[in-house]
């Protein structure tokens, strides 16, 4: 970014708190690597704040903003249309500010979820067999949405407060089912995929230790964490030989659908913007 001007193409992340948020640092790589007069802010409203702060955003030079806790909810509230991938979602992680006036909503949590599957975990179909999602969080929510419209026969959430997960199955359909913890030895052997989404793992949180055992050895174990990006998950499920995916993947690869949208092309090859991710957590360690 050589310096912001009238005409610099704006764009932000919207969250509370968002200090640490890896966005700006991935998307103004990308700008400064494609020599784009843009850049990428974080702003941090009140909780009451948000939805006013996208009100007066309407029809206005910022071009969009992506969304991060606890705005997703509101955000998806917030417009006036939203993608079907939004509504599954329940959420929205993108707002997009048309000339005139309107506000867009759409979610690419899926697509970087995937994507990340993809690049980590090749030859892995999500169509194949069932997947088991802990947790009945946002982003399980958002991931069991991803996986039934990429065609999953079977989304299985396990959830310590199953009435969440309960919530979560009746608002997607017959292609998700509802689970207390105690059931996931009897979830695992027929799984193509395990997911991570309850924040077990996190910095700062206990580790998510389960019994991978029952796992076919070949179904990929992603872990959504990626403050440690090598939870205890992905290292007790690399040396029981899963392929494994882990959530910074899903956080650069959810990052790049929102880049197109917002600056018009997409995302520069080149720059090595998981290196400086990486980098980036391993400073705020
Ligand atoms: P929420 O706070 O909405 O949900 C947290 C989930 O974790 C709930 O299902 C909760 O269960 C479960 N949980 C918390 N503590 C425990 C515990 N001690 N034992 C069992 N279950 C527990 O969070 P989100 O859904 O928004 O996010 C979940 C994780 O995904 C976070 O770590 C977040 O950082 C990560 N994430 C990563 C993204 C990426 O791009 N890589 C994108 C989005 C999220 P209960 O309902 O019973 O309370």
């Amino acid at each position: 970014m050589s310096g912001i001007s009238g005409a610099t193409r704006l764009a932000a992340v919207v969250g509370r708190p968002v200090r640490h948020s890896l966005s700006p640092l991935i998307h103004n790589a990308w700008l400064a690597a494609a020599g784009i007069d843009g850049a990428y802010l974080a702003l941090s409203p009140s909780e009451e704040g948000f939805p006013h702060l996208v009100e007066g955003l309407r029809g206005s030079s910022l071009a969009g903003i992506n969304v991060t806790l606890p705005f997703k909810e509101a955000a998806l509230a917030a417009a006036d249309v939203a993608s079907t991938r939004a509504q599954l979602a329940g959420a929205a992680n993108l707002l997009l500010f048309a000339e005139d006036g309107s506000v867009q909503a759409d979610n690419t949590d899926g697509q970087g979820l995937l994507g990340a599957f993809a690049s980590q975990a090749s030859g892995f179909d999500p169509a194949a067999a069932p997947v088991v999602i802990l947790g009945a969080g946002g982003a399980a929510r958002g991931a069991a949405a991803a996986f039934v419209l990429a065609g999953a026969p079977k989304v299985r959430l396990v959830n310590r407060t199953k009435g969440r997960a309960e919530a979560i199955a009746h608002a997607l359909g017959e292609a998700v089912s509802a689970h207390a913890w105690s059931e996931l030895p009897g979830l695992l052997d027929d799984a193509g995929a395990l997911v991570n989404a309850t924040s077990l793992g996190l910095e700062g949180q206990a580790p998510l230790e389960i019994e991978l055992d029952p796992l076919p050895a070949s179904a990929p174990v992603m872990d959504m964490v990626y403050r440690p990006l090598t939870t205890r998950l992905l290292e007790d499920a690399a040396g029981a030989g899963h392929p494994v995916v882990d959530g910074l993947e899903m956080l650069i690869l959810q990052a790049a659908p929102s880049f197109e949208a917002f600056f018009g092309q997409a995302p520069p090859a080149g720059v090595d913007v998981r290196a400086l991710a990486l980098a980036a957590l391993e400073q705020d360690a």
